[in-house]
């Protein structure tokens, strides 16, 4: 029997630091193109070791105790994907070959192992070796400053826009499989407008002990970049139960969510795309990845 993934055209390949970064940034939009029928890869650089522990009865999990969080969320995300229809995720370069590199300026930035002491073409041959493989038309990560600074989502980019480079290059590692060009790049957004508005919501409705402020949101511009609008209103149900499978990451309560700072922020089903090679579909914007790619 073959399944309706292997049968698709179509391929979704998203990069992300930490087990949750998926769900929280583009939930909604896997959701959707799973449903399509879109073969769906989730790449995760890390496993997320260095996170804080939000429930009390988990805290025992964290680095400076058990140090089995990174273990852990391997649950989480699991649980997360199959709550999304994601059948295909995997850790680059294997599971724990990258560790977690805490926020920018912390001790954890300079242990051996960590993503952030990574070489980029070293950890760009695994996400080659996958885009060989799944032959995505469409990747998506962060932009350049990571969306928010950290150090883990800004080696992100840097290993997902070089591997964008290198598996279209014939002469680069042959063993790997034939040379792949991805037709479109896209950054994750948040236009500056909704998240203003969307946090003016919870500070006036959520239950969380503060609010984010908009530096606290990955990804945030000038409305005016943002190319790609993805409505994702049928999947937003689909998107809050993958962000509260990351149990130790995020408290979720209705159209609001928390992480372990507990400053709300909204949980909003549309995600915002910024196009960064490839042509764009004839809409402005654009209301699918896909657009003018050839089916
Ligand atoms: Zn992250």
């Amino acid at each position: 029997m073959t399944s309706v993934s292997a049968q698709s055209t179509r391929g979704l390949l998203l990069v992300h630091a930490h087990p949750d970064d998926e769900s929280i940034g583009n939930g909604a939009t896997m959701a959707r193109y799973a449903a399509e029928g879109v073969r769906v890869t989730v790449v995760t650089c890390t496993l997320g070791e260095g996170g804080e522990v939000i429930p009390p009865e988990l805290a025992h999990l964290t680095a400076d105790r058990e140090d089995t969080l990174g273990e852990h969320r391997i649950g989480e995300l699991g649980s997360a994907m199959r709550e999304l229809g994601v059948a295909d995720h995997r850790f680059l370069g294997g599971v724990g070959r990258y560790r977690d590199s805490g926020m920018m300026g912390v001790a954890d930035n300079d242990v051996p192992g960590c993503f952030w002491r990574a070489d980029v073409d070293e950890a760009a041959g695994h996400l080659v070796a996958v885009v060989r493989e799944v032959r995505p038309q469409v990747l998506v990560t962060y932009d350049e400053d990571g969306g928010y600074g950290h150090p883990d989502h800004i080696q992100a980019h840097r290993v997902a826009m070089r591997a964008y480079e290198l598996a279209a290059d014939p002469a680069y590692r042959p063993e790997l499989g034939g040379p792949w060009r991805i037709a479109k790049v896209y950054w994750n957004r948040m236009p500056r407008s909704v998240i203003e508005r969307g946090l003016a919501e919870v500070a006036a409705k959520a239950p969380f002990p503060g609010v984010a402020a908009p530096g606290d949101v990955p990804g945030v511009v000038d409305d005016e970049l943002v190319t790609t609008v993805l409505d994702g209103a049928a999947y937003a149900g689909a998107k809050a139960r993958a962000m509260a499978a990351h149990a130790t990451q995020v408290t979720v309560d209705g159209p609001f969510f928390a992480l372990s700072n507990g400053l709300g922020q909204p949980l909003l089903a549309t995600e915002y795309y910024q196009l960064v090679r490839g042509e764009a579909g004839p809409d402005r914007p654009e209301t699918d990845l896909f657009a003018g790619v050839a089916r």
